[in-house]
């Protein structure tokens, strides 16, 4: 059946007429015929807190009545005033600038077009961008040109560019990894990592040790280092930023999913001072040409200024604890299920591989668990054969039972 509206990464050939979604509160959906669907992968890992969290619902409404929206070049406003010194505060300490957009795939845009300002206005020829095998940065051109090459962008291989491509760092193989970086950083214009967890590339981890690492090659070779936490900020990986765990802080750090706990759309790209002051002149020629409409929407700030509020003054830290405890403990379960391999956990991220004669992300089992799930009333989305569970904070042990029983099922039935 033909639909009027073309969802994202959805073939509509081979999928049904999806679930009308009326409502949402805490780690619950709820359908237009009020089935409920237990969202354990935080609406594509944007939801932090829960739907609807009250503080920021209340913001977002308030600032509605006093502006919706004003251009932002040559303009500015509260609410973003307030967000860019309330994120300069929690971000690793030496980040200096904020630049707004819209999505996580625009905030990796404007970090790659500072890095290659940062060069250019220099009078430094360094262009070259280095990536992790598996990156995921987003859809857009650039972001999909740092990212993994693969079926997801075969057909606009044409348009993307070349990457210097580094192996992921499994466990007993980060040398190979810091060597390769050594051999590019010394005349590339930046390194583009997801810190610690590479989500869609399969929810893979890497020891905050070897983002250490990488962050003095860099360093040492004055290669810009951009940690893209769009998926990694706000608490995912059990601190505020993944950076923090390595000890570091990027040259510029990408920021959305979990900016406005989940509830409207925002990104922004934090920069040390050298980067805006390469861009800082008389000369009209050294302005950082980017914008979007929406740039810093007030009403977006305003929902992230209230998720600062709610880290601030809710115990998110002790929440964020309490449910990797939670997820770690269900995990255990599956430690010798020979049905599943390389067990995983991050913060409050879980994966597991159901082992499958044909795991690829186009074998149809992806799709079948996917299905699966929901006839249980769960809202996951397996990567292939990775199964994950990458929930709201406020989800609870009973919830989180819900969805692993439905693992083990899956297992008996698709393993
Ligand atoms: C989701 C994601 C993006 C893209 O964000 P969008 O808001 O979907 O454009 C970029 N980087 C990482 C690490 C992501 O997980």
């Amino acid at each position: 059946m033909s639909s009027p509206i073309w969802h994202p990464f959805t073939q509509h050939a081979l999928s049904g007429p999806p679930p009308l979604i009326a409502r949402g509160e805490g780690a619950w959906l709820e359908t237009a015929d009020g089935t409920r669907i237990l969202d354990a992968i935080s609406s594509w890992w944007v939801i932090t807190h829960g739907h609807r969290h009250p503080a920021i619902v209340a913001a977002i409404k308030a600032q509605t009545d006093a502006l919706d929206q004003v251009i932002f070049a040559g303009y500015t406003h509260q609410p973003a005033e307030d967000l860019a010194r309330g994120l300069i505060g929690i971000a690793p300490q030496g980040l200096a600038h904020v630049f707004y957009s819209d999505s996580g795939s625009t905030s990796v845009e404007v970090a790659l077009k500072m890095a290659l300002g940062y060069w250019r206005n220099q009078g430094k020829d360094r262009s070259r961008v280095i990536a992790l095998e598996h990156a995921y940065h987003g859809d857009t051109i650039a972001a999909m040109s740092a990212g993994a090459r693969g079926v997801f962008n075969a057909a606009y291989a044409p348009l993307l560019f070349d990457v210097a491509r580094l192996p992921f760092p499994y466990p007993g193989q980060e040398a190979a990894t810091l060597a390769a970086l050594e051999a590019h950083a010394k005349d590339a214009a930046a390194l583009i990592v997801e810190p610690l967890l590479l989500g869609a590339g399969g929810m893979l981890t890497y020891a905050p040790e070897i983002l250490a690492q990488m962050a003095q090659i860099c360093a040492r070779h004055g290669t810009l280092l951009i940690a893209d936490e769009v998926l990694t900020g706000f608490g995912r990986t059990g601190s505020l930023f993944a950076c923090e765990q390595a000890g570091i802080t990027p040259d510029i750090l990408c920021l959305a999913k979990g900016l406005t706990g989940g509830a409207l759309p925002l990104a922004a790209t934090l920069c040390r001072p050298e980067i805006f002051q390469a861009h800082y002149s008389t000369d009209r020629r050294y302005t950082f040409f980017h914008s979007s409409s929406f740039t810093a929407n007030p009403i977006a700030c305003a929902a992230a200024n209230a998720n600062l509020a709610v880290w601030r003054d809710e115990p998110v830290r002790q929440r964020i604890a309490d449910l990797a405890a939670l997820q770690a403990q269900r995990l255990t379960r599956f430690a010798d299920d020979r049905r599943f391999s390389a067990l995983r956990r991050l913060g409050t991220v879980t994966a597991l591989e159901l082992k499958t004669a044909d795991p690829g992300y186009l074998a149809s089992l992806g799709p079948e668990l996917t299905r699966f799930f929901a006839t249980r009333g769960l809202l996951l989305r397996p990567l292939g054969n990775v199964i994950y569970v990458l929930p709201p904070y406020c989800i609870t042990a009973a919830e989180l039972d819900l969805v692993y029983d439905a693992i083990s099922e899956a297992a008996a039935r698709f393993g």
